[in-house]
C-alpha cells in the first residue's frame, strides 16, 4: 500500500512518510473564490454605473507584463523581449483604460488611498515611459490622497537615473525582487538580475530617500541548501530594510519546472520539501525578531510598528480595487473581475474604446465573509467584532468545527473575541485556508 497522499485535493503537497514533498499545484490563497470559479457570463457589468459606498476605501492597481526573461518557477503571463515599441502601445493601452473607467459613476471624482504597480516587472520601463504612464494615470484619476505608491522592480533593470525617477514620481515603497543572493542559484532559476546588481541598487535606492525599502526572498529556490539560506538572511539583516516579505516556493502548472517534471516523470519537485522550506522561513523571521522586527503576516516582518501596507489592507479588507493592465484583477462593489489575459486582445479591446474585462463573479455575503477571513488570517490574528459588525456573523461559530480542529491540531487558539495563529501554523496558513472555503472552492485550481 502507498503512503502518498495529498491531503488538501488539488494542493501541491505530497505526503510520503513523515516528508511533505513539494509536488505541482497552487499554494498560495491570492483571493476567494479560486479564479476558477470566475466566468465571462459572471461578469457584473452594471456594478460599475452604480455609486460607489463612500465608505469602503479605494486604491488601484497597475500591471507591467514585461521581464527580461522567464524565471523558471514563473507561473504568470510575462512577455519577454518586447522593444519599445510595444511597451509604448501597452502605455497607451492602459492609460485609456484608465480614462475609460474614470468616467464610469462608480469611479468618477473618487480618489485612491494607494497605487500598486505590479508585474512581470514594472521596472522593466524606461525613465520616459514611467513618466508617461504616471502623468497618464494621473491626468485620468486625481491622486492628492494617494499615500502609498508601490513599485515593484527587478534589481537588475534598475540604474540611479531611473531610481531617481521613481522617487520624483512619487514613489513611498519600492520593492526589491532579489529572492535570493547566490548568482549560481539565481541562474540556476532562470533569474535575469546578477547577485552584485542586488547591492548596488538597494544602495542607491536608500541613498534617494524612499520611505520604505522591501526585500522579496523565496525559500526553496532550485540549488538552495541550508548553508546558503543561513546567508541570504544574513546578507538581508545587514541592509537592514524597512520589511522582508518571504515566499514559500510553489510549482504550480504553467512553469518551466513543471514542464521539466512533466519531461523526466517526476511528481517531487526538485526543491525542498514544505517542512524545511517553513523551517527557512521560521529562522528567517527569528533572526529579524532578534534585530527588533516584527511578524506582521506569513509573509513579511517589518522594522519599525509604523511600517504599513495598505495595499495588503486594503486587498484583505474588502476594499475597492480597480486593476487595470492585462490580466489585472478588480474587486469592485462585491464583484470580482478580471481583464483579458493576452495582450493583443487587451489592447485591441482599448484601442475600440472597450474595457477590456474577460471574465468575473459576483460573490455571496457568505463568499465576501469567506474571502476577508481568509484573507486577514494571513496577518496571523483576527479580531471577531471586525466581522460581527460587517457581516452580522459570529465566526467562531460560522468556522467553529475548522476552529475546533485547528485548534487541537496546535495551529492556532481562539481566546475570547480573537483568534491567533502559532508560528507554526501561520507558516502553513495557505494549506490551512481551505479548510474554511465551502466545499465546492476547496483544493480548486487558482487559475
Ligand atoms: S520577474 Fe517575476 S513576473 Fe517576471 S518572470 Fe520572474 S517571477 Fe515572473
Amino acid at each position: 500500500m502507498s503512503t502518498e497522499k495529498n491531503p488538501d485535493g488539488n494542493a501541491p503537497i505530497l505526503q510520503v512518510g513523515d516528508r511533505e514533498e513539494t509536488t505541482v499545484g497552487n499554494y498560495f490563497v491570492s483571493n476567494y473564490p479560486p479564479f476558477s470559479f470566475w466566468t465571462p457570463e459572471g461578469v457584473a457589468r452594471e456594478r460599475l454605473d452604480g455609486s460607489p459606498d463612500p465608505s469602503v476605501p479605494f486604491g488601484l492597481y497597475v500591471h507591467i507584463p514585461f521581464c527580461r526573461r522567464r524565471c523558471d518557477f514563473c507561473y504568470f503571463r510575462v512577455y519577454t523581449g518586447r522593444d519599445a515599441k510595444d511597451v509604448e502601445r501597452y502605455v497607451q493601452a492602459v492609460i485609456t483604460e484608465m480614462r475609460l473607467y474614470a468616467a464610469l459613476p462608480l469611479v468618477q471624482g473618487r480618489k485612491p488611498q494607494f497605487v500598486y504597480f505590479g508585474g512581470g516587472t514594472p521596472s522593466f520601463l524606461a525613465a520616459d515611459q514611467l513618466r508617461e504612464l504616471f502623468e497618464g494615470l494621473q491626468e485620468a484619476f486625481p491622486w492628492d490622497d494617494v499615500e502609498e505608491v508601490t513599485f515593484e522592480c527587478e534589481p537588475g533593470t534598475l540604474d540611479e537615473g531611473k531610481i531617481r525617477t521613481l522617487r520624483e514620481l512619487g514613489v513611498t515603497r519600492l520593492s526589491l525582487g532579489v529572492e535570493n543572493f547566490n548568482p549560481e542559484i539565481l541562474e540556476l532559476n532562470n533569474r535575469a538580475h546578477r547577485a552584485k546588481e542586488i547591492g548596488a541598487a538597494y544602495e542607491q535606492a536608500r541613498a534617494m530617500g524612499f520611505p520604505q525599502i522591501n526585500i522579496d526572498l523565496i525559500a526553496g529556490m532550485v540549488g538552495e541548501t541550508e548553508e546558503n539560506w543561513r546567508d541570504c538572511i544574513a546578507k538581508t539583516r545587514a541592509m537592514a530594510p524597512e520589511a522582508v516579505t518571504i515566499y514559500q516556493m510553489e510549482i504550480p502548472y504553467n512553469t518551466t519546472v513543471y514542464e521539466r517534471m512533466k519531461d523526466g516523470g517526476d511528481r517531487v519537485a526538485p526543491v525542498a520539501d514544505w517542512k524545511t522550506k517553513r523551517r527557512w522561513v521560521a529562522d528567517a523571521f527569528a533572526a529579524l525578531e532578534s534585530d527588533g522586527y516584527r511578524v506582521g503576516s506569513a509573509y513579511t516582518a517589518v522594522k519599525d510598528e509604523d511600517v504599513s501596507f495598505l495595499y495588503r489592507d486594503g486587498l484583505w479588507y474588502g476594499a475597492d480595487m480597480l486593476g487595470i493592465g492585462v490580466a489585472s484583477f478588480s474587486h469592485l462593489r462585491g464583484a470580482h473581475f478580471q481583464n483579458e489575459h493576452h495582450l493583443d486582445p487587451y489592447i485591441e479591446s482599448l484601442e475600440r474604446g472597450a474595457l477590456p474585462i474577460h471574465r468575473g463573479m459576483v460573490l455571496t455575503d457568505d463568499e465576501r465573509l469567506i474571502r476577508e477571513f481568509a484573507l486577514q488570517l494571513k496577518l496571523g490574528s483576527v479580531g471577531t467584532k471586525y466581522f460581527q459588525d460587517k457581516f452580522g456573523v459570529d465566526v467562531r461559530v460560522r468556522f467553529g468545527e475548522v476552529l475546533r480542529q485547528y485548534e487541537a491540531d496546535g495551529w492556532l487558539k481562539v481566546e475570547d473575541d480573537r483568534i491567533t495563529f502559532s508560528r507554526d501554523g501561520l507558516l502553513q496558513v495557505d494549506r490551512l485556508l481551505h479548510g474554511f472555503f465551502n466545499d465546492e472552492h476547496r483544493g480548486a485550481r487558482y487559475a
